[in-house]
């Protein structure tokens, strides 16, 4: 059986955050608005005659992405009309940047599904506007204009991925950068993300693009993962057939977990773009981009980089922090507080912290442990005040109802001990009443200590100090020899 290979390239539509529209002074916080159909205005719903006018701080936004994903960013920009008629397009065309757009030729490093580094060209990123939201009722369906005109950036690769989780990678990675940036949530719930795939397969080997589809409106990474998934096997079958892939637009049908037919094939004549005779074109000030390039934040890729050298952290250790720009500040606010190993600030948020979070279902930002908190109590691990164990507890007695460790641990009597005489006597309770472990470890099972040292943590309800317990433990059972 012939062996194939997809080929995906995605498109990235993400809704700017900025306060009015793209072409009118409508807020566009439409998910706040009090009611439906209550921001907008003449231009946003498309009456005759309004003008539109060009939002700065979008543009402004669109540059920060553009430079952030190693774009050049064209200082000549036309604004285009992209006909089609939809019932969420009041104008029956939608303004967009067709020949022209903002940002070009740049690129996103990530990794692929073996942990490979993998360049993904960044073919084009161009500024357009959202469309009016549908809701659809048993026999009628209602349109709310709020959303109409919201600034979006569309932001489209080239067909360099070869696996889902490469596709994924660089979804994901993209999300955070725009995080990053401040320019959207990447709240999916929300819609401000969405992602559209275009998926071919090809036999191994082969440097042949074959026909592709289109798969639309994928509003979440479970969504992109599974209808990318789901379209590389119907192509695979359908060639192994004896069939032709057909090019067109595929829906994606979260609830049967199939891509279903929308339109057939489309191509850019379809819309019969030209350019839009409303709005001149836009011509950049150089000394405009670099302020702008100015005001980058420190971006994944950097911050990761700086992780790694700085705390002596593994790739991935500090790709996990990095992941959000929230947690890498929280990271390094504890470290600022604490006298610990920036290694082990990192497995405390990694292990038990994340954990909670997972868990609970909450956000970073919902989360109400002070840096300096986290920081003690780490210390008093570090220091051995207290045992890894009850460090656990602690850290989930602050996440769940606030307070001091100092005082948790003295609430709950969870200072360790180094007492010899303390622990002396629960590894003498812990041996006779474990005489076969004992002797399986005098026929030679060195690893039995292991299992013993649990019991005495046991006994001791956490509080032995576990390289004194050792000491004593393997002192104790070396007595036991001959
Ligand atoms: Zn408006």
């Amino acid at each position: 059986m012939t062996q194939y290979e997809p080929v995906i390239g995605l498109e990235i539509h993400a809704e700017l955050q900025t306060n009015s529209k793209m072409f009118c002074s409508c807020s566009a916080d439409y998910s706040n608005a009090p009611e439906p159909n209550t921001f907008i205005c003449p231009v946003c719903t498309g009456l005759p005659g309004a003008m539109p006018v060009l939002n700065k701080k979008a543009i402004e936004q669109a540059i920060l992405v553009g430079l952030s994903l190693n774009c050049s960013i064209n200082e000549f920009n036309t604004f285009a009309r992209k006909n089609y008629f939809y019932p969420d397009l009041p104008k029956g065309y939608q303004i967009s940047q067709y020949d022209l757009p903002i940002a070009s030729k740049g690129y996103l490093d990530i990794l692929d599904d073996t942990d490979n580094p993998l360049r993904v060209v960044v073919r084009r990123v161009h500024i357009e506007e959202d469309t009016a939201k549908l809701s659809h009722e048993k026999n009628y369906a209602l349109v709310d204009f709020n959303r109409a005109g919201v600034p979006l950036l569309e932001i489209v690769s080239e067909p360099d991925m070869r696996s889902v989780e490469a596709a994924l990678s660089y979804a994901t990675k993209i999300r955070a950068i725009l995080r990053y940036l401040g320019v959207n949530s990447g709240d999916m719930e929300k819609g401000v993300l969405r992602f559209e795939a275009n998926v071919s397969v090809r036999p191994i080997g082969s440097s042949e693009l074959r026909t592709r589809t289109e798969i639309k409106n994928l509003n979440s990474f479970r969504a992109l993962t599974r209808a990318s998934a789901y379209e590389i096997e119907r192509q695979i079958e359908v060639y192994e057939n004896g069939g032709e892939v057909v090019q067109e637009t595929l829906g994606w049908d979260e609830a049967r977990g199939v891509t279903v037919s929308q339109r057939g094939k489309e191509d850019a004549h379809d819309y019969r773009y030209f350019p839009e005779p409303d709005l001149p074109p836009l011509q950049l000030d150089r000394a405009w981009i670099d302020s702008i390039k100015s005001q980058l934040p420190e971006l994944p890729d950097a911050k990761t980089a700086r992780f790694i050298s700085d705390f002596k952290l593994t790739p991935s250790e500090a790709q996990l922090l990095t992941s959000e720009q929230a947690l890498a500040n929280y990271f390094e606010s504890i470290v600022a507080k604490s006298k610990s190993p920036g290694k082990a600030i990192h497995s405390w948020i990694a292990g038990e912290f994340m954990r909670y979070i997972n868990d609970s279902g909450l956000a970073l930002d919902e989360i109400n442990l002070p840096a300096e908190k986290f920081a003690q109590l780490i210390d008093m691990v570090t220091d051995k005040t207290i045992s890894g164990n009850s460090g656990k507890i602690v850290l989930n007695e602050m996440l769940k109802n606030g307070g001091d460790p100092q005082e948790i641990v003295k609430a709950k009597n969870l200072a360790q001990v180094s007492d010899t005489g303390f622990i002396q006597e629960a590894i003498e309770k812990v041996l006779s009443d474990n005489p076969k472990e004992v002797e399986q470890f005098l026929a030679g099972k060195e690893t039995i200590v292991q299992w013993l040292m649990g019991q005495v943590a046991r006994a001791t309800k956490g509080k032995a100090d576990p390289n004194v317990t050792k000491e004593l433990l393997v002192k104790a059972l070396d007595g036991k020899r001959k």
